[in-house]
């Protein structure tokens, strides 16, 4: 932790520290509580009982049926036994998935694989704003459309996309819908149910647990959704996720949902008052603006183009302070963000963007360190002449 104390951190939708409760929480699990769930005996039985009682706490976080919850290695597996569970399983009605350019690589992905297998991905395009079209997509979907995939609040942007409608939309035209929700559990309140998605997925090491945890929740109120397994062997998890459970991290996840139910609008007041305050300072600097939606966004999420400048320079001058480009993952190899892009950022524009991405350890001086750092940068690093 000392690095973590050392650094302004404003990488929080990469991933965040666990909350020293949700570490005492688990621990016992890591040591003592360590038997298997499945297994007959009275101390597998007494983990088994811990267990269940954290999946009921889960699922009632999101308003849904502990049997709908499927415990998962984090969101990236989550959508694939989801997307490829559908495409499997549906694949007699069609062979058509629709999906939106802006999403996050393991839904991106996932359709480029299914794409071998023959099937048809249409990749719907944003507006400037980051939001999709919702006529778009109504004409976009087909008799032979399985599945539409919208994500809740983008990783990048913070932009959030009108789930319900989406959802009701889908349903209307015979579509099943899910969303990625792995920016939004944890920062708002998300009700599946009321959603009306089919399918939901999100992660434990964005929400203030530990990586290797996520959850798929899969309808089975009304019209029950049907999941070819991905993942075979002993059959956990209603044969959709095969192999022992992640006891600890279980234990870690219901920790996280509690700890948010009671302190999510708190939350949500300090580090919306610092983003905002964040935003109004660097705004004063020339030739900057946002990227995505005012309005329509998560909380905790601003970014920001600095035109003119290359944000991998900026990044890398600041020492003590975390920030993003881009999302996290494949930064081995430097390409424009692939959803400022979309939003029709012209290269430049989008080498010139920075994420920042709040959380609740973030301070006052945090914010006070970035902007003077900024300010510095920009001033002496002018790249217009
Ligand atoms: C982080 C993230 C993922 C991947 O989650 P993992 O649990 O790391 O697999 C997927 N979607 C979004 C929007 C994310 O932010």
């Amino acid at each position: 932790m000392d690095e973590f104390h050392n650094i302004s951190y404003f990488d929080y939708n990469s991933t965040t520290p666990i909350d020293p409760r949700v570490l005492d929480a688990m621990l016992p699990f890591l040591q003592d509580n360590f038997a298997n769930p499945s297994s007959t005996h009275h101390f597998g039985q007494s983990i088994n009982e811990k267990v269940k009682q954290a999946r009921e706490q889960i699922a009632d976080f999101i308003n849904a049926e502990p049997s709908e919850l499927i415990f998962t290695s984090g969101a990236t597996e989550a959508i694939n036994i989801a997307i490829k569970g559908v495409a499997e399983s549906y694949s007699s009605k069609g062979k058509h998935i629709i999906t939106v350019s802006t999403e996050h690589k393991a839904v991106l992905d996932t359709c480029k694989d299914l794409e071998r297998k023959g099937f048809e991905i249409t990749y719907l395009t944003v507006q400037n704003n980051g939001l999709i079209d919702l006529d778009e997509l109504q004409k976009a979907i087909r008799p032979d459309t399985l599945l539409v995939s919208v994500m809740y609040a983008n990783n990048e942007t913070g932009v959030i996309q009108p789930i319900k409608e989406i959802a009701k939309l889908s349903h209307e035209e015979g579509a099943l819908f899910m969303t990625d929700a792995t920016q939004a559990v944890g920062k708002i309140e998300i009700d599946a149910d009321d959603l009306g998605v089919d399918l939901l997925c999100f992660s434990g090491h964005k929400m203030y647990a530990q990586k290797g945890i996520g959850a798929l929740y899969v309808r089975q109120r009304g019209n029950k959704v049907r999941l070819t397994p991905q993942i075979h062997g002993g059959g956990h998890e209603q044969g959709l996720r095969s192999g022992t459970l992640n006891v600890p991290g279980i234990i870690a996840l219901a920790k996280a949902c509690e700890i948010a139910s009671q302190e999510m609008m708190q939350n949500q007041n300090t580090i919306s008052e610092l983003r905002d305050s964040l935003e109004v300072q660097l705004f004063k600097l020339p030739n900057t603006s946002l990227n995505g939606d005012v309005k329509n966004r998560i909380y905790n999420t601003s970014n920001i183009c600095f035109k003119g400048q290359d944000a991998n320079v900026m990044i890398g001058r600041m020492k003590n302070i975390a920030l993003s480009n881009g999302s996290a993952c494949s930064s081995a190899v430097v390409e424009p963000s692939h959803v400022l892009k979309a939003m029709g950022l012209g290269e430049d524009d989008a080498f010139a963007s920075i994420r920042f991405s709040l959380g609740k350890f973030n301070t006052k001086e945090d914010i006070e360190t970035v902007i003077q750092k900024i300010k510095e940068i920009t001033q002496t690093n002018n790249n217009y002449a």
